[in-house]
């Protein structure tokens, strides 16, 4: 019922010539696995190019961030309607290294993800704990949260819209990756949350994607999880045969 999704986020990297390159050895290489539905983001500035050398494949392109406002005196934002013109159809939103580096809370995710559903962009919204609050075993407390203030008063006609991705921060870009049953465990949880917030009918249909240090060796293994939808990959979206690798492990 749910269609996968493996999602690049190429962080900040990807040039003109970079993301020329890279794209067109992904559409060399990429078998086109009508399993999943695939997705990458580059920066800013390369997005609206990614998006015409993409136009006749399957693969969709999303920004990385989205300002909470629409327009205004908001020196270096980008709106949500910029990136819809440029040819975004989703957004990352939340992503630990913007909670991390640019104090973004749950407060403005949610602020974001609203902004996002109402203006048409398909909102991914990165939740996670830390190592130290999962070795103090607050993992489930500080992801309920996340979900919970994140994605507050949201329709649940909306919610059926949103993707999630579950990414603990101890395992993004550190080669560390949650065993299949760790990530599972966290991904059934948020998806009971998601039935207390908004009814099973609903939670069922949510994709939640797994994020962290995943590569062509242990995708086929998450994703063979009943509560991993896909993959939000960082390092490995940026090497054309890693990504073909992971989508193909579908
Ligand atoms: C990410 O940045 O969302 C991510 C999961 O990175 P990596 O795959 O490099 O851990």
């Amino acid at each position: 019922m749910r269609k996968p999704l493996i999602a690049g986020n190429w962080k900040c990297n990807g040039t003109i010539p970079e993301t020329e390159t890279l794209l067109a050895a992904l559409l060399a290489g990429e078998s086109n696995n009508p399993r999943t539905s695939v997705l990458v983001c580059p920066p800013y500035t390369a997005l609206m190019h990614a998006a015409k050398l993409l136009e006749s494949s399957h693969i969709a392109v999303g920004g990385q961030d989205m300002s909470v406002h629409e327009k205004g005196a908001f020196t270096g934002e980008v709106s949500p309607d910029m990136l819809l013109t440029a040819g975004a159809t989703h957004v990352i939103l939340g992503h630990s290294e913007r909670r991390q580096y640019h104090g973004e809370t749950d407060h403005t995710v949610n602020a974001k993800t609203k902004l996002a559903l109402t203006r048409g962009l398909i909102p991914i919204v990165c939740v996670g704990e830390t190592l130290e609050q999962r070795e103090g075993g607050g993992t489930e407390q500080v992801v309920g949260s996340q979900v919970g203030a994140g994605l507050a008063e949201i329709d649940a006609d909306l919610m059926k819209r949103i993707v999630i991705a579950y990414e603990p921060v101890w395992a993004i870009g550190t080669g560390k990756t949650a065993t299949p049953d760790m990530a599972q465990a966290v991904h059934a949880f948020i998806r009971r949350e998601l039935t207390a917030m908004c009814g099973n009918a609903v939670a069922d249909q949510v994709p939640i994607l797994y994020g962290g240090s995943v590569k062509p060796d242990n995708a086929a293994e998450l994703m063979a999880q009943a509560d991993i939808d896909g993959a939000l990959v960082g390092g490995a979206s940026l090497k054309a045969a890693d990504f073909i690798a992971i989508i193909n492990a579908v």
